[in-house]
């Protein structure tokens, strides 16, 4: 499945790294994203997961990042600034064998900056992530990445409170804006770091 996933992203036209674990993840990102390029970030456990943050500020990159805002800077500002950033780094909520990706977001700043923001996409995607199918692509969302992320958050959302979800119409559902990576957009790098072990959700 990892196999085949790998050879279907690259024949849609992304750029595929297969790699072995967290580490050579890293290592991947860090040989991708150049020293004179400022990386944006979107929330991504994958990404903590595989310490990327903190090596491109040991290494000296510029980043934009919520989490190391300048004097004066807001949150909302990294989120217009992201995207005009150099790269988007993140990861997908689900990857079908048949290479397609998904995304699902509840204020949209992800989504947003991967296909008409920064020249460079970069996601990081662990195998965990990969499904047969786009229904079942959706279905992981409901399942697990939603809920998870839901739970990260402290939301009061059916899948948290039931265990289920109810396509819910909460107001702090996160599960507002869906987008489908079919092909990168036109005239982008999109690179997919594809890491053949369990990261992020
Ligand atoms: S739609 Fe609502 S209940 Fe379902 S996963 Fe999203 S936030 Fe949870």
């Amino acid at each position: 499945m990892f196999e085949k996933t790998a050879e279907n992203l690259s024949k849609r036209g992304f750029k595929v790294y297969c790699v072995k674990d967290a580490k050579d993840a890293l290592k991947k990102c860090l040989d991708i994203i150049k020293i004179d390029d400022v990386p944006a970030f979107a929330g991504s456990e994958t990404i903590k997961q595989i310490g990327l943050v903190e090596a491109l500020l040991e290494r000296g990159n510029e980043i934009c990042h919520r989490s190391y805002l300048k004097d004066g800077e807001t949150a909302q500002d990294i989120m217009k600034k992201s995207l005009s950033a150099d790269f988007i780094v993140c990861s997908a909520n689900a990857v079908t064998e048949d290479g397609e990706m998904l995304n699902v977001d509840g204020t949209g700043n992800r989504i947003a900056a991967t296909f008409y923001g920064p020249q460079n996409i970069l996601f990081v995607v662990g195998k965990n992530k990969i499904v047969r199918n786009m229904p079942e692509a959706f279905e992981r969302i409901k399942t697990t990445a939603a809920r998870l992320n839901c739970i990260r958050f402290g939301k009061n959302t059916p899948c948290v409170n039931g265990g289920d979800c109810a396509d819910c119409t909460n107001e702090e559902t996160i599960c507002n804006i869906s987008a489908v990576y079919h092909h990168p957009p036109r005239g982008k790098n999109f690179y997919v770091v594809l890491v053949d072990d369990s990261l992020g959700y």
